[in-house]
């Protein structure tokens, strides 16, 4: 019922239609409608009236699930695709996914992986012996206890660890329980559904051609899976052959080391005479101020997914790369992105506070910087009602550009954004930044003496 719930109510509380439906057997004022079980004034949910006909898990599911500003109109949404919007290809998938399927938790490896597959593996920014892995992997060439079995090497088919499914190059790496923390955990965020996974490649193939559209740089996401994929297979073969209990912290920790590694080495074989006391223009990698008149505002987000908390960070700077003011602001958010689309949100209205007329909002996450270039409405329409308030406060300033930093060089705004997490209240600095921000703020170009 949760489900359903949920897909009735998001954004539509108000249509007549959304009745709630009744529970076998418990009592319901059939008269209720979903808005009943929203509380306007402090803009949360109310679940007192429901709260004995549902269980603690579609309570948290409905807690979870944003409400769209009553300003804004209402739409239909389709769930399955990020934008909301229906397409053949998410419908396939739905049906797909709810017709017979092999049993998902002995999935069998196909090497029929479509060439374009291939092409994109190859591509994939890692190093060789991991691509390799990946490769050897998707054809099902690894030393699988179910392989060894079918050529009679093995004694059994049997997971090592887990001892109760067959030990496919699927179940190695998706489906065997202790790896759920590791995808979910780890830099993705990303809960495992048994029902999805047939193949490898088919779950690669999805996730990477499809599930990644816009919301996250396809390159990145590619080089998380691969990482996490590999990384998954060492404790794997640690735990069969030195006898170590596979650890989902130790795994997401090595994958990203490793990543972070990986990324520095491509960045300084990209840059040879780029050090990190130079300042250039074109590097990715430094915070750059903006043109005379223009206010710079990085922010950024921290987000916990165990408790939902976030932690945003807005701080402005000007030409001279001098501080003008920052804020730690504590709240929730039901995903990463959402937490990356309020520290937008946060920055566009410290500034308008602050009598800003030109800015540029810097964030590092891609996809919303890409969203807010683009239309809104093509974007994932779960942070919808936010990407409307924040097109709002786009109308405030004279001129208000969208522009993408990446990580390394968002560390101002990443500061306090994890400072802000640590917090209970919002948090505003101005003129003077915090002694703790001094030194990246001298990394990024501040005057010294601080300006006053
Ligand atoms: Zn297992």
């Amino acid at each position: 019922m949760g489900a359903e719930l949920w897909e009735q109510s998001y954004e539509s509380p108000h249509l007549p239609g959304n009745r709630l439906q009744p529970v076998m057997g418990a009592e319901l004022n059939l008269d209720m409608y979903v808005e009943d079980i929203i509380d306007h004034e402090n803009g949360i949910w109310n679940l007192t009236p429901i709260r004995h006909l549902i269980s603690a898990e579609e309570e948290n599911a409905i807690l979870n699930t944003p409400f769209g500003s009553k300003e804004a109109s209402d739409r239909l949404i389709w769930p399955n695709e990020k934008n909301g919007r229906y397409s053949v290809r998410s419908g396939y998938h739905w049906l797909q996914s709810r017709i017979s399927r092999p049993n998902p938790y002995s999935p069998s490896t196909s090497s029929m992986a479509p060439p374009k597959l291939w092409k994109l593996l190859w591509k994939i920014q890692a190093p060789p012996k991991i691509q390799n892995f990946m490769w050897r992997a998707l054809r099902n060439c690894l030393a699988t206890s179910e392989n060894l079995f079918k050529r009679k090497i093995g004694r059994s088919p049997l997971c090592q660890i887990c001892s109760t499914h067959p030990e496919s190059i699927e179940h190695i790496l998706l489906l065997c329980p202790w790896v759920q923390g590791v995808w979910f955990g780890g830099n993705l965020n990303y809960r495992i559904n048994h029902l999805e996974i047939t193949s490898l490649w088919h779950w690669l193939h999805d996730i990477l051609l499809s599930y990644s559209n816009r919301i996250v740089d396809q390159n990145w996401l590619a080089t998380q899976i691969v990482f996490t994929c590999w990384n998954i297979w060492k404790s794997r073969c640690k735990a069969i052959f030195e006898h170590k209990t596979p650890s989902p912290h130790s795994t997401i920790t090595a994958t990203r080391v490793g990543i972070n590694n990986f990324m520095e080495a491509v960045k300084l074989s990209r840059s040879p005479h780029n050090t990190a006391n130079e300042r250039t223009s074109t590097s990715p990698i430094c915070w750059n101020p903006p043109n005379v008149g223009i206010i710079k505002v990085n922010v950024d987000a921290s987000w916990n997914h165990n408790n939902c908390r976030a932690g945003i960070g807005v701080i402005l700077r000007d030409s001279c790369c001098n501080f003008i003011a920052a804020k730690a602001i504590p709240s929730t958010a039901s995903s990463a992105l959402e937490a990356e689309a309020q520290a937008v949100l946060h920055g566009c209205e410290l500034a308008h506070a602050l009598a800003c007329t030109s800015v540029i909002i810097e964030s590092d996450s891609r996809g919303i910087i890409q969203c807010l270039n683009g239309d809104i409405a093509r974007g994932a329409w779960a942070i919808y009602p936010i990407m409307n308030l924040i097109r709002e406060q786009q109308t405030l300033f004279h001129s208000c550009r969208w522009s993408w930093i990446s990580r390394v060089a968002n560390e101002a705004a990443d500061l306090v954004a994890s400072l802000a997490m640590a917090r209970m209240s919002n948090e505003v600095w101005v003129h003077r930044p915090l002694s703790s921000l001094t030194h990246v703020l001298n990394k990024d170009g501040l005057p010294c003496p601080p300006h006053v």
